[in-house]
């Protein structure tokens, strides 16, 4: 029998109380979400995020137009559930979908990531919503600089939160059989470096991986949750 071809592991990490982050793994549709929020803000957003998107691309066609749809519909869902106690919360979200020819298309909003490892290097193919992005995009800091500055917890788009206006997606293509794929929560990469991050990646079956990956990052601090799914493409 073949390995499974993707896995996910989640971690509430050794500080917060609660694991606000959610996913999803299908034959299809890969997503991991981060929210955010007081009371339990943070997890009903990620959950209602990853639910309307999932409710959009699982039946249907796939392409860009129907992922910023998805996303929009995430939005709207955060949003109307985000009354009294929960006014206010949101989410990342980021996600891969696998198209007709086997193709990988992927679309996010905020902070959570996704990787590419092939041919033995790293590559992240999303970009942070984050102002630390923002200073590097306008060469006001390094790449160094923006891995530690505040600004990295200043997200400048997320699904919910307090803008009425859903923010639009950044779509990517990654070719059929490009290598392994991996989506996370900010929680792993805050914790190790890309290098850690691709050695775990590249060192055994998808589900192993995955285990490894949250384990690393909950044993170099777990200062947040820390959300992993690993596809083989
Ligand atoms: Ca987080």
């Amino acid at each position: 029998m073949n390995a499974t071809p993707y896995a996910a592991a989640t971690d509430v990490g050794q500080v917060r109380a609660n694991n606000e982050d959610s996913f999803l793994v299908t034959d299809t549709l890969w997503v991991v979400a981060d929210g955010m929020g007081g009371h339990a803000g943070g997890e009903i957003a990620s959950r209602l995020a990853v639910a309307a998107v999932a409710a959009q691309l699982q039946h249907g066609p796939v392409n860009a137009d129907t992922i910023a749809q998805a996303f929009a519909a995430a939005h709207a869902a955060v949003r109307d559930a985000a009354d009294g106690e929960l006014a206010g919360m949101g989410t990342t979200l980021v996600l891969a979908c696998r198209v007709a020819d086997g193709e990988m298309l992927l679309g996010n909003v905020g902070d959570s990531r996704a990787y590419l490892l092939a041919d033995g290097g790293l590559a992240q193919i999303t970009t942070d919503d984050n102002q630390a992005e923002v200073l590097l995009a306008r060469g006001e800091i390094t790449a160094e600089q923006a891995r530690v500055h505040p600004g990295q917890f200043l997200l400048t788009a997320s699904l919910g939160g307090w803008i009425p206006t859903a923010p639009p997606p950044a779509v990517h293509t990654v070719p059929a059989h490009a290598g392994r794929l991996l989506l996370c929560s900010d929680g792993l990469n805050s914790e190790l470096t890309d290098e850690e991050i691709a050695e775990a990646l590249a060192s055994g079956e998808p589900e192993q991986v995955a285990q490894l990956l949250v384990d690393s990052a909950v044993r170099a601090g777990g200062r947040d949750n820390v959300t992993v799914v690993v596809v083989d493409l």
